[in-house]
């Protein structure tokens, strides 16, 4: 066994196996308390503000050296230095060292202290989670103090960076070409590390829970970003299993790499198409060069996150233009705004619901807000202009939802009409799938629509009643249920015979094992995070049709969960072993290394 192995969640996929390097950590539980003479007490005033100042020209010199494809993170770093040059926090913390008589850093902490408890007592989320930017910005001052070092100059060779987090401004003067991977203590799967990690192809793993308090400077680790773990000190046997996956892992990802721009197509001439699941607009160049045939689901929601003020018509007219030109006449999906439950905006709040994702939610929140509804589609109608475009509208329901969506669809081109500005009137208009009641009456929805798109994250949660963002009950998550399938399969079936093209655009369309079944199903398009693209191609250029058709009959005819999963594994382990070992939620890594 390993000495400690933490867990966090995967946002880059690879193996790194290396010497662990903190570029930044929480410092508070590091800093000495000590009492200052009198005569002292200005000097240690002086260190204080010196060192203030120096954070924020550092700060300056990065933003002012940031190349151009990271100068939207330019706003972010200017916030940093404004809290770096906020009177308040110097005044406060001078106060402690004149009236206690105390150093300069425990000065500091004490007034970061009472921020945090000013911010505690905000209602508004958004603002009141800045403070996490105070103590970011904090931990520099303090690293200045200490006389620390932030950078990897020291280093020599590789190393595994560390950080309790990493802001943009952090990773902008990064010597990249010395770092095997990232982990960080903060973070999301959108976080700003995990981007950067995949745009450069290395494993990342972010909100690692116990990570400053479990590794420690030049310690040994493996980081296994396929499953989100860090081994600290691995044991020998460990270290030869995970040296012998990596191996395979680097080199079955350049074998796919090789071939991922050739169509998703089967043996025997079944065409489907391989689109991409993006939330940022940063993703494209990862959509590109891991073979995306287009963009099946864009989350715009992304774009009204982390701000202060709803984006105005024209930023996000810009974004969806500039999205469809440089996708160049592919398709590009815009799913229309599918926030609350999991995905939150600061200026409606977090709802104080008991079942968010029972709640006032996606389309029904859209519905309520029409005026901010209205701002995004005449958006996208005047975006869709430039390229292949096409809309969704989420969680519908039913017909009746459908209809009140299209309605206000209707408004807004006739007002675009009244402005005299141009647009698309006629892009395709679907919906997601991904309500038991939206699959019961697929038949009749299917007479309304241009498409449909599964979203079986959602639908999966809904059908087995399982909370998706709950980790007790993951466990009953379970993609191959057999009423997941006959979902799937009723909504496919619907579409075709109402002669319309169905998609899916969950997890399960990146996940190996679901492929064939899929295939089997005569599914149209599946859309998937861009890494997954590569293999999942793959995969369908070495099937058959008739083959998935016999598994899809054998598998209908089973009536458990359990029974599915081992028919799935028995005929389709044999002949991808390295997709199913490497990205398949359904099986345990543990088994393979
Ligand atoms: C889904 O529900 O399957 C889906 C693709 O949408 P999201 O994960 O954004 O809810
Ligand atoms: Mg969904």
């Amino acid at each position: 066994m390993a000495t400690k192995v933490i867990t966090g969640i995967p946002v880059s996929s690879g193996i790194a196996i290396g010497k662990a390097f903190f570029m930044n950590r929480r410092l508070y539980g590091f800093i000495p308390r000590q009492s200052i003479a009198a005569d002292i007490v200005s000097d240690e005033v002086a260190r204080l503000e010196e060192s203030i100042a120096r954070a924020a020209a550092e700060l300056s010199e990065v933003r002012e050296s940031l190349p151009p494809e990271l100068r939207d993170h330019a706003l972010l770093i200017d916030s940093h230095i404004t809290i770096l040059r906020d009177p308040k926090l110097a005044k406060s913390a001078r106060f402690y060292i004149e009236d206690m008589r105390i150093n300069a850093e425990w000065a500091l902490l004490k007034a970061v202290k009472d921020m945090e408890q000013a911010f505690s007592a905000i209602k508004d989320d958004y603002i009141r989670d800045r403070i996490q930017d105070v103590r970011l910005m904090a931990d520099r001052v303090l690293s200045k103090l200490m006389g620390l070092s932030t950078g990897l100059k020291a280093i020599e060779g590789r190393v595994i960076l560390l950080a309790h987090d990493l802001a943009p401004s952090d990773t902008a003067g990064l010597e990249v070409d010395k770092i095997m991977a990232f982990t960080t203590a903060e973070g999301g799967k959108t976080s700003h590390t995990g981007i950067l990690a995949r745009s450069l192809q290395i494993p990342a793993i972010v909100g690692v829970v116990g990570l400053e308090d479990n590794v420690q400077d030049g310690q040994f680790i493996i980081i296994d970003a396929l499953k989100g773990r860090i081994l600290v000190e691995p044991n020998e046997d460990e270290l030869a299993r995970y040296t012998d996956l990596q191996n395979r892992f680097e080199s079955y990802q350049k074998n796919i790499h090789r071939n991922c721009h050739q169509p998703g197509e089967t043996i025997d001439g079944y065409r489907v198409k391989v689109m991409a699941n993006i939330e940022l607009f940063e993703e494209v160049a990862a959509v590109l060069d891991h073979g995306g045939e287009g963009i099946g689901l864009y989350r715009t929601e992304y774009s009204y996150m982390n701000r202060k003020t709803l984006p105005s018509e024209d930023e996000l007219y810009e974004e969806y233009r500039d999205l469809a030109a440089i996708m160049d006449g592919r398709k590009v999906v815009y799913r229309t705004l599918d926030l609350g439950s999991d995905k939150y905006m600061s200026q409606y709040g977090q709802t104080q619901e008991r079942n968010p994702a029972l709640g006032l939610r996606s389309i029904r929140f859209c519905l309520r807000h029409k005026e901010m509804f209205k701002t995004q589609l005449r958006a996208i109608l005047r975006a869709s202009v430039e390229g292949n475009c096409a809309m969704m509208y989420p969680m519908i329901s039913g017909l009746r939802e459908l209809r009140e969506a299209n309605k206000v669809l209707f408004e807004v081109k006739q007002e675009l009409k009244r402005d005299g500005l141009p647009h698309a009137s006629d892009i395709p208009v679907g919906i997601m799938v991904e309500l038991p009641s939206a699959v019961m009456t697929a038949e009749l929805l299917a007479r309304e629509v241009d498409f449909f798109s599964i979203g079986t994250n959602d639908l999966i949660q809904y059908s087995l009643g399982i909370d998706r963002t709950n980790k007790d009950v993951s466990y009953l998550y379970q993609p191959l249920h057999p009423a997941v399938l006959r979902s799937i399969k009723l909504v496919v079936d619907a579409a075709h015979q109402g002669g319309i093209e169905v998609s899916l655009c969950g997890e399960v369309a990146s996940d190996p094992f679901c492929i064939p079944i899929l295939l089997g199903m005569q599914i149209d398009s599946i859309s998937m995070n861009p890494q997954a693209i590569p293999g999942i191609k793959r995969i369908i250029r070495q099937t058959t049709m008739d083959e998935c058709k016999e598994l899809l009959r054998r598998i209908l005819e089973c009536r458990t969960v359990t029974r599915i999963n081992r028919l799935v594994m028995d005929s389709i382990f044999q002949r991808f072993p390295e997709e199913l070992t490497f990205y398949s939620s359904l099986l345990d890594v543990d088994d393979f290394v």
